[in-house]
């Protein structure tokens, strides 16, 4: 398939890489265009502007930081919405508000293009392993004619609804609860290592018994290792997904005690380690505020 995509971060980069790797012919496009070079190198054509790289493209994918640079890409002379043809399909793959969902969704159909939200779930390791989850919503049709470019970055495609935005709550709902896993993992690690339990010993009789699931595994031995730069998942964009969610509970007027605890804690990190370090170091903070840590 004649594919584009758009932003080649930690994400992308390794996404991109994989759809060249089963077949597509993709056109790559990437603000800070150096990131490109290795695609290039792989067999993707650079083009010069968002809009360009959607012009003769059945499909295109955005995988962007934030609403914000999704809005910068899609509008504007030299944006998307004016590259992609008449019945070609923008997927967005980013974290995104609800709200930014809806929006794009009714811009689309205006240009008489399609639209579907495809958010994933999955670190960097997981998208360079093609072992995505992708939470995919929009028309049923449209859904499976991106399947094939699913398949290629992904272990396993849900679709929730042909409303797009529901596929951005339902990621919104998963990142709340990945960190509130990692807060409880932090705290608990912390009260085993203060009291003379090795922080690994802990892991393993957790993930041994009634925690075996790949969330406590895979954070597990971040914080057991004190692993959080380089960040896979950088704080920042941690805490841009807990506005997000305030903002779902803000509008459907659900009370979400914990997400305010887990927002704090997270603009604390960022406020004492800075902006570079895994969303996870939250449970140094807690280490830290115990008086362990490094
Ligand atoms: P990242 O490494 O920070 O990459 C962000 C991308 O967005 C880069 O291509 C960056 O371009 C681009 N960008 C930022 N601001 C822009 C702007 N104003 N205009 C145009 N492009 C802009 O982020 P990531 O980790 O790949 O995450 C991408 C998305 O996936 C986010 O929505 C994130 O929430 C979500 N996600 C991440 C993970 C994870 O573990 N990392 C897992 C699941 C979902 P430059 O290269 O020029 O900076």
């Amino acid at each position: 398939m004649k594919i584009g995509f758009i932003g080649l971060g930690n994400m992308g980069a390794a996404m991109a890489h994989n759809l060249l790797k089963a077949g597509h012919e993709v056109a790559v496009w990437n603000r800070s265009a150096a990131k490109a070079a290795h695609l290039i190198t792989a067999g993707a054509v650079l083009s010069p502007t968002p809009k360009a790289c959607a012009v003769g493209r059945e499909l295109v994918i955005t995988m962007l930081a934030d609403d914000a640079s999704v809005d910068a890409v899609v509008g504007g002379d030299d944006g998307l919405l004016e590259g992609l043809a008449s019945s070609a399909m923008h997927v967005s793959m980013s974290t995104i508000a609800v709200a930014t969902a809806q929006r794009l969704a009714a811009a689309h159909l205006a240009h008489g293009q399609r639209f579907i939200c495809a958010p994933v779930f999955g670190r960097p390791e997981a998208a360079a392993a093609a072992k995505l989850f992708i939470v995919a919503a929009g028309p049923d049709a449209d859904i499976r004619a991106a399947k094939p470019v699913f398949e290629a970055m992904g272990q396993r495609i849900f679709a929730v609804g042909v409303t797009p935005s529901a596929a951005a709550l339902v990621k919104l709902c998963g990142n709340f609860m990945i960190l509130a896993a990692v807060e409880a993992l932090g705290e608990a690690m912390t009260l085993a290592d203060k009291g003379g339990v090795p922080k690994a010993q802990l892991l393993e009789v957790l993930t041994g018994t009634l925690f075996d699931a790949p969330i406590y595994r895979t954070y597990g031995a971040v914080v057991v290792e004190d692993r959080f730069t380089p960040a896979g998942f950088v704080a920042p964009l941690g805490l841009k997904d807990m506005r997000l969610v305030g903002q779902s509970a803000e509008s459907l007027r659900v009370p979400m005690p914990l997400l305010n605890v887990l927002r704090d804690h997270l603009l604390q990190t960022i406020a004492v380690e800075g902006d570079n370090v895994d969303w996870s170091a939250i449970a140094l903070t807690t280490a830290k505020n115990a008086g362990m840590g490094r």
